[in-house]
Order: C-alpha cells, then structure tokens, then sequence
C-alpha cells in the first residue's frame, strides 16, 4: 500500500502538471462516468493529501477523494497510451494523463464529507501545520502495542507498514511496548523521526531510512537491499542479529532484538 509521501508527491504533481487549465476526464471503466463528467472541463484547483487520502479541489465546486487502498495506482501515462477498462478515472490536460486504477475510493464529496474524513485522522507529519500533540496524547492513552498505534490512521496519517517498522528501528524501540509506557522522549523521538524520514521519501518517491554515512552513498543512490534495516529483512542491517517477525495491528513486523529492547 502506498504510505503517506507517494500521496503527497501525488498531490504536487497533480497539481504542477495539471493546474490552471481545464481537464478532460473521463471513466474508460465506467464506474465513475457520472463523477467524471461532473468534472470534464473544470479546472483543477488545488490538490492535497492528508495521510493516505488524496483531494482534488475543481472549479465548479467539485471536490474528488481518492484512497488507493491496498492495490489502487494513479499513475501519469503518455496521453496517446489507449484507455484500458481497469481505468476508473483519466484525466487529462496540457499533454499530460493520469490514471487511475484500482482505488479504495474514488467519489465526489462535499466539503462536510472532507472535514468528516480529516477530523477522523491523528496528524500527518508531512503537513507544515500538524499537531503532533494529538498523537503524543492518543499513544500516551493506550494500552496498544505502539507499533500497532502507528499503524491507526486515527493517532498518526500516513506511515504505512515500512515506515512503522524502520521508525521504530531508529528509535531503538520494541513493536510491541504499550503506549503508555513509553517517555516524553521517546513520544518526541518518534515524530521527530516520521517528520524526517518521511520527507526524505516524499522527496525520493520511495522509502529510505539507511544513515548514507553507514553505506557511504546518499540515500538516492541507495540500491534497494541498503535502503532499510529491518523490513522484510533476515538479518539487522546494522548489526547482523536476527530479525524477529511478529504480527501487530493485523500486519507482520519486524524488529531486531538487539537495537529494539
Ligand atoms: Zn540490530
């Protein structure tokens, strides 16, 4: 499943490739032709992400709410490429396509719908405004696993099942304390360290948590077995110590022993 920074790469490119002008969209699929002739035509105003959840804002007072899910794909495509019957929505303008495939959700939604879906979700470290006190304040509450907790959309927006597991490796923290035995520190450490690793993969297009003075590359020359130390690892890749797997928040986890105490 795409994690927080693909949406928010999303957002911008949506927005720099297809602002300003009118879009053409369409529904090759056809589950989606009603919505998409609301929006033929209209230009497109703003796009942000919030977490998983994407919103594109059109003139004509149309606001679109995209969740990928699991399998879902928007993707930019050259515009000469044939509409496929697994596109749902296409939009096109200033030469550029984009598809979309597979989304959890695809709809038109009022502005009460959005602030519904945002009030639902704890803060996302990629937005300049977020709070983090209102995760601080949901994981200090819980007797949850904490890597469960970074896994509920309600008490952070955005980390995915690899940023949980490599977040909690550079905090030297084990999966499986309850919230509410973890310190002010640690709660700090956390955030401070979703906001920055995070940001570095919104700025990559793709999830590297490795210190580059450990490999001696910088992360964007990172090939892919570097890239991580204990994700759908074997072994640390800091320390060589075995990794653990367990299940947590209905998804696997890794941890190492060792560095995760
Ligand atoms: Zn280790």
């Amino acid at each position: 499943m795409p994690e927080g920074h693909i949406i928010h790469r999303l957002a911008r490119e949506l927005r720099s490739t297809l602002g300003t002008r009118p879009v053409e969209a369409s529904s090759p699929q056809g589950r989606f032709a009603s919505g998409a002739s609301l929006i033929d035509g209209e230009r497109l105003l703003d796009a942000e992400a919030w977490g998983k959840y994407l919103f594109a804002e059109f003139s004509g007072a149309q606001t679109l709410h995209i969740h990928l899910g699991l399998i879902g794909k928007l993707r930019r495509r050259p515009p000469d490429l044939p509409a496929g019957d697994t596109i749902r929505l296409r939009l096109s303008g200033g030469g550029v396509c984009w598809d979309l495939i597979g989304p959890a959700r695809c709809d038109l939604i009022s502005p009460t719908d959005r602030d519904e879906i945002i009030a639902g979700l704890g803060p996302d470290p990629l937005r300049r405004a977020a709070r983090p006190e209102q995760m601080r304040e949901r994981i200090r509450h819980s007797a949850a696993p904490i890597g469960a907790l970074l896994l509920d959309q309600r008490v952070v927006a955005g980390i995915g099942n690899v940023y949980r597991a490599e977040i909690l490796f550079t905090c030297g923290i084990d999966p499986h304390r309850p919230g509410r035995s973890l310190s002010e520190d640690e709660l700090t450490l956390i955030w401070e360290e979703t906001v920055r690793l995070m940001r570095i993969g919104r700025r990559l297009g793709r999830i590297v948590t490795t210190d580059p003075a450990e490999i001696g590359r910088p992360s964007g020359r990172m090939r892919d077995d570097e890239r991580l130390y204990v994700y759908h690892r074997e072994h640390c890749r800091r320390c060589g110590s075995r990794i653990e797997t367990t299940s947590l928040g209905g998804r696997r986890i890794e941890h190492c022993p060792n560095h995760q105490r």
